[in-house]
């Protein structure tokens, strides 16, 4: 029994209502943490959000619109109830500059990427030939590179491998990577971890020294990881057969 480091008591701590710190192993009762009930946070999203218990509706699977990982079904998170904002309370009560990733909602407004309805199906072309990737400035909005636009060789910026055929390239930088690469950005799932999908992030998403499920060594750069397991892949590793 691990009592609560606020209260000190050891009333039931069943599994919804404890949190725990990762870094230091210590347990709170949710209550004791204080967690303010509403906040509003223009940085991370403009209308104001409320702290509630979150319940997947029919087991699908919901993602932090910040960190872009999953968001635990019966865990209290931040949601907005003006639109379907959703995101983790660690990332919402963060100190730091919140996540570039933010900015997904930026682009979430834009053509692009709204779900085309009847009678847009010219939208749907534009929608089929752009990848998002995570990165550490901006969402990469990636596309193949016009044939004849195409000149020198490159090194991809996810696998840092030599692209030998048509890379992706963002729209906003520089960014460039090989058509598979840059497809990992969907969520998906990974022959190496089938249960839940996997998430494409620039770098590994916590401050703690994280090690590949695979080689063991520290993660630095593009990595695959799942929130639910903690699993985390390097790209490399992600990459072999
Ligand atoms: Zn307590
Ligand atoms: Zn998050
Ligand atoms: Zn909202
Ligand atoms: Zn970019
Ligand atoms: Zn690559
Ligand atoms: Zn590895
Ligand atoms: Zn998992």
């Amino acid at each position: 029994k691990y009592p609560c480091q606020i209260c000190m008591g050891t009333r039931v701590m069943s599994l919804d209502s404890c949190y725990r710190c990762v870094e230091c192993e210590l347990y709170f009762h949710f209550e004791c943490l204080k967690i303010p009930a509403s906040v509003v946070k223009k940085s991370c999203h403009i209308h104001p959000l409320v702290c509630k218990r979150f319940l997947a509706e029919n087991d699908s699977l919901e993602y932090c619109d910040i960190c872009e990982t999953l968001v635990h079904a019966k865990h209290h998170a931040y949601s907005c109830e003006i639109c379907d904002f959703l995101a983790h309370i660690e990332c919402i009560l963060r100190e730091e500059a919140p996540s570039p990733l933010y900015l997904k909602e930026l682009y979430s407004s834009h053509e692009y990427i709204t779900i085309p309805t009847v009678g847009e199906d010219c939208q749907t072309d534009k929608l089929e030939n752009k990848l998002l990737v995570n990165g550490i400035e901006h969402i990469h909005v990636m596309t193949a590179v016009q044939m004849n636009e195409f000149e020198n060789v490159q090194c991809c910026d996810i696998c840092d491998e030599t692209i030998h055929g048509i890379p992706y390239e963002c729209e906003i930088c520089d960014f460039a990577a090989h058509d598979y690469c840059a497809e990992m950005g969907k969520l998906s799932k990974d022959r190496l971890h089938l249960n839940h999908p996997l998430t494409l992030l620039p770098k590994p998403p916590t401050q703690v020294t994280m090690h590949c499920e695979i080689c063991r060594k520290d993660v630095q750069g593009f990595n695959l990881f799942c929130r639910l397991c903690d699993f985390i892949i390097d790209i490399s590793c992600a990459l072999k057969d």
